[in-house]
């Protein structure tokens, strides 16, 4: 499978992600890591992760994708967006690949079996961009059980999804703005094509929950807060999980100042008033607990420093039996 094909006489289209780079022979797209060798595009970090740990996966955010478990995370350097307040602008925005130690796909997986980790993350760049990668680590989980999760600013080509389904597990999908001109300016993508691929993914047979990170001033009245709980109600679904999460600042946002408690209640209480069932707050100490939708039982809880304790009855809410939507009991 490819992912890439000509274009005019003297360029190759990389069709990764949605910026579809034109790109001349020697040269790389805007993430800086495909490159176009002559007859083919290069995806320079195959083999090669810059970042790989074992985390809760609840740090990914996913809560209603196999909680309590360690998910093996891994990441190269290079992204397709350039966000000013990226907590990891070190590896996202490097395009030098290190490539003292390649990591063949059978090696990641092997590795997840060995810290028995059920799961595997494709996370703090964008994934989309080592696409190649990540799929063929994912096929050969497959084999032994492992199960695959992408962490995503939701800017992947029209091909890349069409893809991912039966590959790619779960997704979470940062939201990160309603402001068609932020996302242009400030983070170098495109909002329509973030919508229109978050609405392609809610019909898809891949888990999904969105992040949206709250910046102060950037993205936090209450009209821009309600626009985006509107648009996941309305047409990514009442069942899908939204994280708001506290900003803290970093990268080329250092003047800005953290993310009040106040503010995210305030995001939170807005979430819920469209209807939306499962909302939490994130990047604190104390997390929200999954409570049940129709009982309202408290049926997950999770801290930074505690393990997470579901009493889950499978996917079922134990006392009233309503389903929870997820997927929990593997
Ligand atoms: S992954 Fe995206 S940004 Fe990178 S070369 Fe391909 S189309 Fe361009």
């Amino acid at each position: 499978m490819t992912f890439y094909k000509p274009y005019k006489e003297t360029k190759m289209v990389c069709t990764l992600c949605q910026h579809y780079c034109k790109i001349k022979e020697g040269n790389t797209g805007i993430c800086g890591v495909n490159k176009n060798i002559g007859d083919e595009i290069e995806c320079l970090v195959y083999g090669y992760p810059s970042a790989m740990n074992i985390d809760p996966i609840e740090k990914k955010p996913l809560y209603h994708f196999l909680p309590g478990t360690n998910i093996l995370s891994i990441g190269t350097v290079g992204c397709n967006f350039r966000c000013s307040f990226c907590q990891n602008w070190s590896l996202s925005q490097e395009h030098e690949v290190d490539r003292s130690r390649y990591y063949s796909p059978e090696e990641i997986v092997q590795l997840a079996i060995k810290y028995e980790c059920p799961s595997i993350a494709y996370t703090y760049n964008e994934p989309t961009i080592f696409y190649p990668y990540a799929r063929d680590i994912s096929l050969e989980g497959k084999k032994h059980g492992i199960k695959s999760v992408y962490v995503s600013n939701g800017f992947e080509s029209d091909e890349v999804i069409e893809d991912m389904e039966g590959i790619i597990d779960a997704i979470n999908i940062d939201l990160k703005s309603f402001d068609p001109k932020y996302y242009k300016k400030s983070l170098g993508g495109n909002l329509d094509k973030v919508l229109e691929n978050i609405r392609r993914f809610s019909k898809k047979n891949i888990w999904m929950e969105i992040t949206t990170l709250i910046v102060p001033t950037k993205n936090d009245s209450d009209d821009e807060i309600n626009k985006i709980a509107s648009f996941i109600a309305n047409e990514a679904g009442l069942e899908v999980p939204w994280h708001i999460s506290a900003f803290h600042p970093d990268y080329k946002d250092l003047d800005l100042p953290r993310t009040s408690i106040e503010s995210l209640k305030r995001a939170y209480e807005i979430g819920k008033s469209h209807g939306l069932k499962y909302v939490y707050m994130g990047n604190i100490a104390h997390q929200t607990p999954t409570t049940c939708p129709n009982c309202n039982s408290s049926l997950i809880q999770r801290d930074y420093y505690s393990p997470t304790i579901s009493s889950l009855d499978g996917s079922k809410c134990p006392h009233c039996g309503t389903v929870i939507a997820g997927v929990f009991d593997e």
